[in-house]
């Protein structure tokens, strides 16, 4: 038990910070610039591992230097990363963003991550077939989602799928998906598209927690001073994924993770602010 198989974006954030924001044709002089590995599916894989899943990740990124620093990354996070794919000729997934008087403009090329393609999930699916539970974001083009959700089908492992950014999911997903994550916002967006399926919600309502609503109960989240709620939702997702692999029931699986992104949103940055298993364990005492 506990492999967690992450499928999903891998990004070089570029961050800048600026008093002022260009105009159509102006250069401006910024103040500070900062990389910071991201991508919904890297930070996700991040957040399981930390807190001891035994984490592979499918990804794809560029054969450049943003590439090469990000696979290094993940593989000092204890991840295994023999499934992610260098594509030749293309670029790494960025955002980059732009923050200005406390808030963010942030654009994403997504590079590589929309070169990661079935063919990439059937050339993996023996790792597939050994997960204990598969994740998935929507960074990543939907038919390799549905190539993910026929695998999981066919080995009857249970798939997670955070619906985020939120796009229509295909019906063979929906019907697939053990559980569905939603922000509010995205969960808004699948009731309009009456993509909601009561069984299979587990709803995150920020400070408030989550609502299951199999059983129509809002499990609460922690009290804490949130500093920055950037990543408090893929600091979720990896937890909750990580907490299932062992086979723990979903109420305990949300209330470890609601403890540990309460840990992460008092930090500042995605990544930067995930916890390790034992600070989360300290931290439910
Ligand atoms: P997203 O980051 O995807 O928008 P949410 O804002 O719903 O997702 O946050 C995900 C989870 O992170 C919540 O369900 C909760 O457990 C935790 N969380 C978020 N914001 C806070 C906060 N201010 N205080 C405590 N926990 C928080």
């Amino acid at each position: 038990m506990r492999k967690v198989t992450v499928i999903g974006s891998i990004n070089m954030d570029l961050t800048v910070t600026t008093k002022h924001v260009p105009d159509k044709g102006e250069t401006v002089l910024g103040d500070t610039f900062a990389t910071f590995p991201g991508g919904k599916g890297a930070n996700q894989a991040v957040a399981a591992a930390r807190l001891g899943a035994d984490v592979s990740m499918i990804g794809a990124v560029g054969a450049d230097s943003f590439g090469e620093d990000l696979l290094s990354h993940l593989s000092k996070e204890g991840i295994n990363i023999r499934g992610v794919n260098t594509i030749p000729n293309e670029s790494t997934g960025t955002a980059t963003i732009i923050i200005h008087d406390g808030d963010n403009r942030i654009i994403v090329a997504p590079g590589a991550n929309h070169h990661l393609t079935p063919f990439h999930i059937e050339r993996n699916e023996a790792l597939i077939s050994r997960s204990d539970v598969l994740l998935v974001q929507m960074e990543i083009p939907i038919e390799t989602i549905k190539a993910v959700s026929m695998l999981s089908d066919k080995y009857n492992i249970p798939l997670i799928v955070n619906p985020a950014p939120y796009q229509k999911l295909p019906q063979a997903v929906l019907k697939q998906a053990t559980y569905l994550t939603p922000n509010q916002s995205e969960a808004r967006l699948m009731q309009a598209d009456d993509a909601w399926i009561d069984q299979k919600m587990i709803t995150t309502l920020g400070s408030q927690g989550v609502e299951l609503s199999a059983t129509g109960e809002v499990i609460h989240g922690y009290p804490v001073q949130a500093l920055d709620t950037t990543g408090a939702g893929d600091t979720f997702n990896g937890a909750l994924s990580a907490k299932l692999s062992e086979g723990a029931d979903v109420k305990e699986a949300i209330r470890f993770a609601n403890a540990a992104s309460a840990l992460s949103v008092q930090k500042i940055g995605a990544q930067s602010g995930m916890p390790t298993l034992e600070e989360v364990k300290r931290f439910r005492q």
